[in-house]
């Protein structure tokens, strides 16, 4: 045979653990996920993690649980090494968070790791280092009970993913939700949260309802109402928010299952649509829920980060958590007069034999690394797409500003613009037709301008501190932007779970600066993506109140004015939140929709 014409070779280790790890560790936060929950695995019942710049620099965890012995401390940095899983069928009895075994492989591609670690019975500890997979060191050392991990200088290695890292503040955020996911289903475990040398959460062991407390914030003390619920096969317990501690977004939104955080919009639905006629529009349920049912009612192996798993049978699962919220909120008698006898339609799971419905929830059954799919969650794929779309719409726009420029006869934009909905201005515009959302489009107009004058802010000394009662979750977060928030005149002093505010900025029109300042704090997670410069998130906060709403009606000239003013914008076609403000489509495109 010609040898030449062989084409396929297996991948080397180092290569494919790092394809690997680009689905496993996708910034620092997954790091700190995976060495949690393998430290949760080990039974410590303290663990403590400490944090130098967001991750980028370092992240070590601490664990007191069971340690590894020699063998295996170097054993589980190899691929699909794990001690969880032994058969094919142990898939369907998972009780651990981790099982896949290539957690730790995965991060020791794209950093250098060190391990030291200790079983009760052995005399000496054990040091491991190693970096892009090679292992550099590998002996006896002095060490107490339990492991250590040490995580340098995340995709050194790597530098496409490096580049593509986020500002500390945002990567922190992250890190601090994947901490808080942990923390709020293992009120037994103690667990420390430190970065650059402060500590920034300390939950003691305590109740769940403790756990929360201290995580949350002082007034969901008052806010939990316990949901409690069990059928042969389901278990449901913890706790929903009272309708008046709903939030504008959706930050106290925790499913767990069998004690791993997942995401379930289906879910939600089934708590929210209880919530929805006792809050206002715009506000979502908070919950902290735990569903526990046996493992093999449940695919916990269809993505890798392992947030998404696929129930046997939903709806089931859907009614049981509607009956369950409908029963909490109105045993507490949060909503009056519920009628309970309406909400016992229980569903018993499918059996063997029966057809079992596939939830769509997103993601694939059938994850492979090298398939197509992985690509769309790849963040650096999605960047470099965004990317490239924004850089086609400004050329294009530009390009249609010469244009028009060289066109004598065009001094002025000649568009006979149409109102749609109330939302959308419509036009023809060189060759295509435009959409432009008219609330977007004047938001970008105002960030646009107000973020090249000046800032002026005053800040104003209050006579009366104001106390803002938080968490430590919402703490840290807070601390991380104290830089920002001082520039805009906020000036306080950290007490025991709380802010003593002694001076707060002067809005404009009349806005509250505490009411400002709390939608800072429940958005964040949601919105905070230009939060590193003081002056964006101010600008873009002010815009977004002063500016034309959706259902407003506009006339014209106004119509023409605020699109001649977004196409003098340096970004017309995205805004700082990289949504879409204009959409095109040109005639060819129209053909192709009508079928000529
Ligand atoms: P998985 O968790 O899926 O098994 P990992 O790559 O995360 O895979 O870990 C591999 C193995 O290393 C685990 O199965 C466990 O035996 C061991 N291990 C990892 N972290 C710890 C720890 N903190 N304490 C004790 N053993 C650990
Ligand atoms: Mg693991």
């Amino acid at each position: 045979m010609d040898e030449v014409k062989n084409v396929i070779y297996k991948l080397p280790d180092q290569i494919a653990n790092q394809i690997a790890a680009g689905e496993v560790v996708q910034r620092p936060a997954s790091v700190v996920k995976e060495l949690v929950e393998n430290a949760v695995d080990a039974h410590a019942t303290l663990i403590k993690v400490v944090i130098k710049d967001a991750g980028k620099s370092l992240i070590y965890v601490e664990d007191n649980g069971d340690g590894m012995s020699f063998e295996d401390a170097r054993m589980c940095f190899e691929r699909h090494a794990t001690s969880k899983l032994r058969t094919a069928d142990d898939l369907f009895k998972i009780v651990t968070k981790g099982f896949r075994g290539e957690a730790l492989a995965s991060i020791a591609a794209i950093a250098q790791v060190e391990l030291i670690t200790k079983r009760a019975e052995d005399e000496l500890a054990t040091k491991v280092n190693i970096e892009g997979n090679e292992t550099k060191e590998h002996v006896g050392c002095a060490g107490n009970k339990g492991t250590q991990f040490s995580i340098k200088h995340l995709f050194y290695n790597v530098p496409a993913r490096r580049y593509f890292l986020k500002s500390d503040s945002i990567e922190w955020k992250h890190i601090v939700e994947e901490f808080v996911r942990v923390a709020l289903v293992h009120p037994e475990i103690e667990m420390i949260l430190e970065h650059n040398d402060e500590v920034e959460m300390h939950l003691p062991v305590g109740s769940l309802r403790q756990r929360i407390v201290k995580v949350m914030g002082a007034k969901f003390q008052d806010w939990l109402v316990p949901i409690d619920e069990e059928t042969h096969w389901l278990k449901i317990k913890g706790f929903v928010v009272k309708p008046e501690g709903a939030k504008k977004s959706r930050v106290d939104q925790y499913f767990f299952v069998n004690n791993r955080f997942i995401k379930n919009s289906y879910l939600h639905h089934a708590v929210q649509t209880i919530f929805s006629p006792n809050i206002p529009d715009g506000y979502f349920a908070g919950y902290f829920i735990q569903l526990e049912l046996d493992t093999s009612l449940i695919d916990v192996n269809i993505h890798p980060t392992k947030t998404e798993i696929k129930f046997q049978d939903e709806r089931s699962v859907y009614a049981i958590l509607h009956a369950a919220t409908r029963r909490a909120l109105g045993i507490h008698n949060v909503v009056p007069s519920l009628d309970f006898n309406q909400s016992g339609n229980y569903v018993t799971p499918v059996h063997s034999g029966t057809e079992i419905k596939v939830p769509s929830t997103g993601a694939t059954g059938n994850y492979n690394p090298f398939g197509p799919t992985t690509a769309k969650r790849d963040v650096v794929q999605e960047w470099l797409q965004l990317q490239a779309e924004m850089h086609q719409s400004i050329q294009g726009v530009q390009q249609a500003k010469q244009q028009s420029m060289n066109d004598d006869l065009q001094s002025e934009l000649d568009i006979r613009p149409l109102q749609m909905f109330k939302k959308w201005i419509v036009f023809e515009y060189n060759d295509e037709m435009w959409m432009v959302d008219q609330s977007r489009a004047h938001q970008q107009v105002l960030y646009e301008s107000s973020m090249k004058k000046p800032m002026n802010i005053q800040s104003q000394a209050l006579l009366n501190p104001w106390v803002m009662e938080l968490g430590s979750k919402y703490q840290s977060l807070i601390n991380e932007i104290k830089p920002i928030l001082t520039t805009l005149g906020f000036v306080w002093e950290a007490g025991d779970d709380q802010l003593i505010f002694t001076a707060m900025p002067v809005l404009r029109g009349g806005q509250d600066a505490q009411q400002w300042l709390m939608d800072v704090v429940e958005n964040w997670l949601d919105e905070y993506e230009r939060v590193d410069s003081a002056q964006s998130l101010w600008t873009w906060k002010n815009v977004k109140q002063e500016s034309i709403r959706n259902g407003q009606f506009l006339t014209l000239p106004e119509m023409k004015e605020l699109v001649m003013e977004l196409l003098e914008c340096e970004n017309p076609f995205f805004n700082p939140d990289h949504k879409k403000i204009i959409f095109k489509v040109n005639s060819q495109q129209l053909l192709k929709a009508f079928n000529l």
